[in-house]
């Protein structure tokens, strides 16, 4: 066997938006069918369930909860919607914690019409405000920084630097960094600041999917794990050096890959985490 090559599928977490066409029930079933190990559960995704329902169906199947996706989006030039993001995320941690989940991610938002900075202090106060509920009802809270493109809208926090940093602030047992290959791979503190967090207790998750070239869609267009150009492994052995010792999630966005037939597709990516994660 390979150095550091995964022999088996006991790390192997599928989120539900990676086969979006499949329902939750659905995509419970076939994962557990095929040995996957972990489901994150993104909140599109309850259909007619109650997060409680959801909960049992996974218990029922043997895999494990791994996180619920997604809190955050916490700036806003308008108060009312910061207001409002704070709601939706209590809400998200009580759903959490009806499903059984430890951890939800967090995707910390960013508005264009102001600069990131005041969006950063927005996501702080944002946390704080959350933050006690959280460690109230067992939930982990993990930060995701995201690539710059996303700066606009989707995250002010865009390096694994500012995700330690604003980790840092707050030193809570309760909130740590999701590392997610497709947005940090180009940053050359990525060994560093990944040794940073583990050293802190802090590493809650590890996503993986893979960047193509050229990506048609920035969003929407992630590739399979060995389609394009992030060196999966090298960075997953940085994160087991750190001592994260949790999943490998398999998070992948893809207008292309979700108009295929979703059994196939199930079956390249298990062939593909052999292979490159
Ligand atoms: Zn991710």
């Amino acid at each position: 066997m390979k150095h550091g090559s995964l022999t088996d599928l006991s790390r192997l977490c599928i989120h539900t938006i990676t086969t979006k066409p499949l329902d939750i029930e659905t995509a419970i079933d076939k994962y557990a069918a095929l040995g996957v190990s972990g489901i994150t559960v993104w909140r599109d995704a309850y259909g007619k369930f109650k997060p409680r329902q959801i909960g049992e169906m996974i218990r029922k199947s043997g895999i494990e909860p791994v996180s619920l996706c997604r809190g955050g989006f916490f700036p806003s030039v308008t108060r009312s919607n910061r207001e409002a993001a704070i709601a939706d995320n209590i809400a998200a941690i009580e759903e959490a914690n009806e499903m059984g989940m430890p951890l939800i991610v967090l995707v910390c938002g960013a508005d264009p019409g102001q600069s990131p900075e005041t969006s950063r202090d927005q996501i702080r106060d944002g946390i704080e405000a959350i933050l006690p509920r959280a460690a109230e009802l067992n939930v982990k809270l993990a930060i995701e920084p995201l690539h710059p493109v996303y700066a606009d809208t989707r995250s002010a926090v865009n390096t694994m630097k500012q995700a330690n940093d604003m980790a840092g602030y707050f030193n809570s047992p309760w909130l740590g960094v999701a590392v997610d290959v497709y947005h940090v791979w180009w940053d050359e503190d990525l060994q560093s600041e990944i040794i940073r967090c583990g050293q802190a207790n802090r590493l809650f998750a590890f996503h993986v999917c893979d960047w193509k070239v050229p990506a048609t869609d920035i969003l929407l267009d992630r590739g399979i794990m060995g389609e394009g150009c992030i060196d999966i492994r090298r960075i997953r052995q940085w994160v087991n050096q750190a001592g994260f010792n949790g999943f490998n999630e398999v998070e992948i966005f893809s207008e292309i890959h979700w108009k295929t037939n979703q059994d196939e597709y199930l079956k390249r990516i298990i062939e593909a985490y052999r292979l490159y994660v």
